[in-house]
């Protein structure tokens, strides 16, 4: 899974990485951007991982396969 961290107080938003490297890159942003406020925002999650295209393939795939029978039984 790949998190992404939102700024609470601009719009800056972390690159896609694990929970900890996001959550170092949030608090480090606050350090620098946001001295002395607390790190807020929010975080977003992908549930796929960062290289997900085998898993979106393979739900095409299956996709396929169900619109092949299908079509199969309607004949
Ligand atoms: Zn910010």
């Amino acid at each position: 899974m790949a998190y992404r961290y939102w700024c609470g107080e601009c719009g800056f938003k972390t690159a896609w990485s694990t929970e900890s490297q996001g959550e170092r890159q949030q608090i480090e942003h606050y350090r620098k951007q946001h001295p002395g406020l607390v790190p807020g925002g929010q975080v977003e999650v992908n549930h796929r991982s960062p290289s997900g295209a085998p898993g979106c393939l393979q739900l095409l795939g299956l996709l396929v396969l169900l619109l092949v029978l299908a079509a199969a039984c309607h004949r």
